[in-house]
């Protein structure tokens, strides 16, 4: 298919910390306890530096590989973290190492302080300067939040995209919204995000036989494009590791077409990245099921009912609720205890996501309700 081809973005500079009245950003002097709790390191030795945080479990799309089409089981919205709750939970992680924030959901943009989340949480001190917060997000409501995003201090944003066909987006986001997904990409290119991420999830007899043109899309449209593996994290629980579209597979069609050069290690990133045609658009397969990268994993992550998961597929969370509010007549922890509990939840992680055992169970929450 012939894609349209979307305007060149302004070149995207991080603002300058400021105090100036108005100016919405906070001054970035040195916290004074920043990093001083030490890090959150696990039984295997992996030091924990990234932190996503899903905002929401409300999204304004119905992906087939996320969630149900109708009848989901929402959060109670007295569980869901006010913006204050999680800017003190990062605040301590920060000081326990965290360096990386990407927020998401369910969909991030959909919620109603979402400009002022971003603001309050790339103003916090890292241990080697402020949190760089990025977003993963299906892109609808980018037209009118890009610049204003931009402007509190996102870096980068990931839009997801499966397919660049009307009919069959419709059908499997069950809604037919591909042109509000295209323009929050052009928003996103035009207010400078760089790079421009685009994440599609193949699926067998659905759009993969679009693997070629969405890398056309994204060259034609100055991203990246990423495809991944999708994982047993459906509503539905209908996942197949036979069915799945698996890394080899997408490289293997990729080659027929693209001249593939990978560009260096994986290390800690979930994706394997190559150049395409000499550059400058890259292609990154993400073989979370095919070739797990646990061993080198230094994520973490909080749900928007407060529960920290050590892994994607852990079927324990740790509860921060009781420590932030109060419980049994006790008032809300101090950061001490909170930190510790950060730290016990991280030294419990398993070593590795286990899709493969013959025991493995998939996680309650559905990818919307953990965060992607
Ligand atoms: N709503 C936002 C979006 O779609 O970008 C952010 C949340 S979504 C859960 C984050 C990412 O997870 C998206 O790129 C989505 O394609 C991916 N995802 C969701 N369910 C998945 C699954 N079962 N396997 C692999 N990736 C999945
Ligand atoms: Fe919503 Fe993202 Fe899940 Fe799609 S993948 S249903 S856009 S949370």
């Amino acid at each position: 298919m012939s894609a349209v081809p979307l305007p060149m973005p302004a070149t995207l500079a991080r603002p300058e910390p400021t105090d100036e009245a108005g100016s919405g950003r906070a001054t970035r002097g040195p916290r004074a306890g920043a990093g001083s709790r030490g890090q959150l390191v696990d039984r295997f030795g992996r030091v924990h530096r990234d932190l996503r945080i899903s905002l929401t479990d409300r999204c304004s799309l119905r992906c087939t590989y996320c969630m149900p089409e109708q009848g989901v089981e929402w959060l109670a919205k007295s569980s869901i973290l006010t913006t204050d709750e999680i800017v003190r939970v990062a605040e301590v992680l920060a000081s326990l190492g965290i360096v990386e924030v990407r927020l998401t959901g369910g969909e991030p943009l959909l919620r109603r302080d979402i400009v002022d989340v971003v603001r309050r949480i790339s103003a916090i001190e890292g241990v080697s300067g402020p949190l760089e917060v990025s977003m993963t997000t299906n892109g609808l409501k980018l037209p009118e939040l890009a610049d204003p995003l931009r402007d509190a201090g996102l870096t980068r944003v990931n839009i997801s995209i499966d397919t660049l066909r009307p009919d069959r987006f419709a059908e499997l986001t069950r809604r037919d919204r591909l042109d509000d997904v295209l323009d929050g990409i052009r928003a996103a290119r035009r207010a400078g995000f760089s790079p421009l991420k685009l994440n599609a999830v193949p699926m067998r007899g659905v759009n993969d036989d679009e693997l070629v043109d969405l890398v056309q899309f994204a060259i034609d449209n100055g991203a990246q494009m990423r495809f991944i593996e999708q994982m047993p994290l459906d509503a539905g629980h209908t996942w197949s590791r036979t069915e799945m579209v698996g890394a080899d597979e997408i490289l293997d069609r990729l080659t027929r077409r693209f001249t593939l050069t990978p560009i260096g290690e994986r290390g800690s990133s979930p994706a394997q990245d190559y150049l395409v045609d000499g550059g400058p658009t890259t292609v990154g397969l993400i073989a979370s099921v095919s070739a797990p990268f646990c061993g080198a994993c230094d994520r973490v992550r909080l749900t928007a009912d407060g529960q920290l998961r050590n892994c994607l597929f852990a079927r324990e969370e740790s509860d921060l609720l009781p420590l932030l509010r109060g419980s049994h007549g006790r008032g809300p922890a101090d950061d001490d205890a909170l930190a510790d509990l950060l730290r016990r939840s991280i030294a419990g992680k398993r070593a590795g996501h286990g899709i493969d055992d013959p025991g493995f169970l998939q996680p309650q929450r559905p990818m919307s309700a953990i965060g992607g």
